[in-house]
């Protein structure tokens, strides 16, 4: 394989002027020189493959085009449940937690497989070479979603680096099935340690905020006792703080110490969490704190903003003043919070076309599109940083990074897993009434700005194998 006039970008080359030949064969780089190719072909640009740090492989699709009213798959029936009476009507948050959970009662391991795969292979149309998938492991679920995840792992394993996450999105210590949920979790991590590689939890949605720090103390000591990463989805609200009700990531600090997972865990675990939108709620001056503690702690903690999501469920009238129009759009604004905070953070697509993001697609790139808008994040440096989000910090942030985050290019290297933009010199049209058809001059993306701004096609995007 040739691949002439290739800029390479990288988060230590943002900006690169050289255009280059490059020569592959059996995978590996043969040879590496400056490309004579500038003034014959349109550019390509060869960068670090994208990432989903945190999405769920169980749920995607149950609200969008699997269902048996508009079943165009040709299977049987009976095998693909019909989710269609769980079509949002409020929107609400509560509506969507029991929807889920109604949604959970149908699966079969036919209708998990299915969206299942269709997920993984958009994401890896989209660039991805990477993911955690989180799986919802309970009381009703049973096994059946993480041995469908592992078989899908396996199934994609010459494509996509799989993190399995093990995933309890129902309360672990309140109501009649807290003890039975644990319990499942206990069994399945015993059972199917090899293929898991995180635990998640979901601590607010127990009864009491004892409870919460319950659960999130069980995760910690069950993470470090089956060697796994740790990732919770918390504080999703956007409450004012009060005595009372300190947003929980504070807790998780202060339990990661008291634990000793500086001492105990392995040094390749990280510590992840989701959502967090309370912590918008804080002052300049307590968010620095925070930052500060995070950093003196010298946990491995990776914050995840989840926008989409975020936007669809906190962005919601709170009160019946007088300007019912004005929302809080709570979302955790991580560029500032890597640039000005000093903290770690990336971005995922959580979920797809169910009720708790019932729109999107797996695309990362169209996610740190979006964000140009959603944190006015609009400078060349922070297309960078919106890119790296969704590339090698989100690697960092689930502990995938490898040597992805760059990559120089030397002869006898691979390239694998690398994501290649190409272009198009024209845009061809069909002809009007004399026929000849229309040749539009294609935009050139050559740079992060490009890229993010103006995320290229499906059929642009290519990993390098
Ligand atoms: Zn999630």
């Amino acid at each position: 394989m040739k691949l002439n006039n290739v800029i390479l970008l990288s988060e230590h080359s943002a900006v690169d002027t050289n255009r280059l030949d490059i020569d592959i064969e059996d995978g590996k780089v043969r040879r590496v020189r400056p490309s004579e190719h500038v003034a014959s072909e349109p550019p390509k640009v060869l960068l670090p493959a994208l990432c989903h740090p945190h999405i769920h492989l169980d749920k995607p699709f149950v609200l969008t085009c699997n269902n048996n009213n508009n079943n165009n798959n040709n299977n049987p029936s009976e095998n693909y449940p019909d989710y269609s009476d769980l079509l949002p009507e409020t929107g609400s948050f509560d509506e969507a937690l029991s929807n889920t959970s109604k949604a959970k009662e149908r699966y079969s391991k036919e209708d998990l497989y299915l969206r299942g795969s269709q997920l993984l292979a958009e994401s890896y149309k989209h660039g991805v070479t990477s993911l955690r998938a989180f799986v919802e492991a309970d009381h009703v679920t049973g096994v059946l979603p993480l041995t469908t995840a592992i078989q899908l792992k396996s199934e994609f394993s010459h494509l996509l680096e799989i993190q399995i996450c093990v995933f309890a999105q129902d309360p672990l210590f309140s109501g009649t099935y807290g003890e039975a949920n644990r319990s499942v979790i206990a069994s399945l991590l015993k059972d199917h340690a090899r293929s898991v590689q995180a635990l998640g939890t979901t601590p607010y949605v127990e009864e009491s905020r004892e409870k919460s720090l319950q659960n999130i103390d069980w995760a910690i000591e069950t993470a470090v006792r089956y060697g796994l990463h740790l990732d919770f989805h918390l504080d999703y609200n956007l409450f004012q703080p009060s005595p009372s009700n300190q947003p929980l990531t504070f807790s998780v600090i202060e339990l990661l110490q008291k634990q000793d997972w500086l001492g105990l865990a392995d040094k390749s675990k990280t510590v992840v969490l989701g959502h967090c939108t309370q912590l918008t709620t804080l002052s300049n001056l307590d968010l620095e704190q925070l930052a500060g503690t995070i950093i003196q702690s010298r946990l491995p903690i990776y914050f995840v903003g989840l926008p989409t999501s975020d936007m669809f469920m906190m962005g919601r009238s709170t009160s019946a003043t007088n300007t019912p129009q004005a929302r809080l759009r709570g979302t955790l604004q991580v560029p500032s919070m890597i640039k000005d905070l000093g903290m770690s953070a990336c971005i995922s697509v959580n979920n797809v076309g169910n009720a708790f993001t019932p729109f999107g697609t797996g695309d990362p790139l169209q996610l740190a599109s979006w964000g140009v808008g959603v944190y006015q994040a609009g400078t060349i440096s922070d297309a960078m940083i919106l890119y790296g989000c969704v590339s090698w910090l989100a690697k960092r942030a689930i502990g995938v990074e490898g040597e992805a985050g760059y990559r120089d290019i030397i002869e006898g290297q691979s390239l694998r897993g690398m994501l290649l933009i190409s272009n198009k010199e024209h845009t061809r049209l069909p002809g009007g009434a004399n026929g000849s058809e229309l040749k539009i001059p294609a935009r050139q993306r050559t740079s992060f700005k490009d890229i993010v701004w103006d995320p290229p096609d499906v059929e642009l995007r290519s990993i390098v194998i």
